[in-house]
């Protein structure tokens, strides 16, 4: 049985920045359940929007992005709908538009040939031993086994390390469900919607290479009812759907209080969404997923006697942050601080109707 330094299981952007920053210091084994080519097999629903803090984590690590990632068309604002108050604002965002599948694949590609990648390939189960690690995982059509001295759970919502290491744990989840539409609108947009009536997270739709992404989370128990019902409020806001091309759904976690963030113990770690890493406020995810991939990379790298006592102190600040986001969740969430908030207009750029009337074609309410 192969040992190595560190085993990291799920690479998405967490894993995947990880196992590139380990590269070279130590001995890495890392496992996904994606295929590396094609877009069959896993993909991960997801908006694709990369915040200004997921760009300045790239920029930290002198990484450019390739325009094989970019989407198109790439939208400066995001139309913020209140259903019951018929509320529309338009906040400017800085976000790039990418294709969530293709930025994968690309990321796991910058991966060094030093570190071992098993593609398409499941880790089933993991347990502690002595001071060893144990993994069983299927890799090449069978199954493997591995041990090694640092765990890293960086396989998403449904972490099976996060379950192994925190079983009696529970944090809020909703299923996120995502429908994709032949885009009809006369101009592409973002949108973010509330209506507390289908859900107390939030819905969004995107548009990207000619598609119309329309989701949100919802609560776990009748989501697919509470979709359906906003899809046909919104074509009173004249949102265009048509039939569905691609259906999609998956868990998001939603961290609701300070111990939900959680890093792991016994020198097994979690990044990312795996450690409750993600925007109450946004959903948005892969700029803290980076982030405490280079926290962990160089708490590995300064070797620190107590690694897991080092990785929780040095992503204080980053909880701190995420906390921030449960805050602010809570006022956008709420009916009246929202509706107080977007009726004042603070941020809120107006459209110059006569100017554009196309643009006007797809909006109400201003
Ligand atoms: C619908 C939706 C829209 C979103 N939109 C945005 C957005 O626009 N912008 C943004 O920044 N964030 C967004 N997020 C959040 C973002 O997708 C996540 O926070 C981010 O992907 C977390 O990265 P990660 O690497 O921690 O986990 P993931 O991206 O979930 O990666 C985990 C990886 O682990 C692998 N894996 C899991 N289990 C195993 C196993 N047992 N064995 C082997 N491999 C395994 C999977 O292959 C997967 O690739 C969205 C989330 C959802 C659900």
């Amino acid at each position: 049985m192969e040992h190595f330094d560190v085993a990291i299981i799920g690479l998405g952007p967490a894993g995947s920045a990880l196992a590139r920053q380990l590269s070279g210091t130590m001995r890495v084994l890392a496992l996904d359940k994606k295929r590396q080519c094609g877009s069959d097999g896993f993909t991960k629903p997801c908006g694709g929007l990369l915040a200004p803090d997921a760009q300045r984590s790239f920029i930290r690590a002198g990484i450019t992005l390739p325009v094989s990632v970019i989407a198109n068309p790439q939208i400066f604002s995001v139309k913020t709908v209140d259903v019951a108050a018929s509320l529309t604002r338009n906040y400017q965002r800085s976000y790039i538009n990418v294709n969530r599948h293709a930025f994968d694949l690309w990321m796991k590609s910058l991966i060094p040939d030093d570190v071992q990648v098993h593609h398409d390939s499941l880790c089933q189960k993991i347990w502690r031993e002595g001071d060893k690690w144990h993994l069983t995982f299927r890799a090449d059509g069978q199954q493997q086994q591995a041990t090694a001295r640092y765990l890293v759970g960086a396989d998403g919502a449904n972490s099976l390390v996060r379950r192994h290491l925190y079983p009696d744990h529970q944090i809020r989840k909703y299923v996120a469900i995502q429908q994709w539409f032949a885009e009809r609108h006369p101009v592409p947009f973002y949108s973010c919607i509330f209506d507390n009536d289908v859900t107390d997270c939030y819905s969004w739709s995107i548009s990207k290479d000619g598609y119309f992404i329309f989701g949100g989370a919802y609560p776990m128990k009748d989501g697919q009812a509470r979709f359906a019902a906003l899809k046909e409020k919104m074509e009173r806001f004249h949102f265009r759907f048509g039939e569905p091309l691609k259906s999609e759904k998956c868990t998001v976690l939603f961290p609701s209080r300070w111990a939900d963030f959680v890093c792991g113990k016994e020198n097994a770690f979690l990044i990312g969404e795996a450690a409750g890493f993600i925007s109450a406020s946004s959903l948005e995810g892969i700029s803290y997923a980076l982030d405490s991939a280079e926290i962990l990379s160089e708490v590995f790298r300064q070797q620190a006697e107590d690694a897991n006592r080092a990785y929780h102190k040095a992503t204080r600040s980053l909880r701190i942050k995420l906390y921030g986001k449960i805050l602010k969740s809570r006022a956008l969430t709420s009916a009246s601080s929202r509706k107080w908030i977007m009726r004042s207009g603070i941020a809120h750029v107006p459209l110059t109707y006569e100017e554009q009337p196309a643009i006007a074609d797809g909006l109400v309410n201003l």
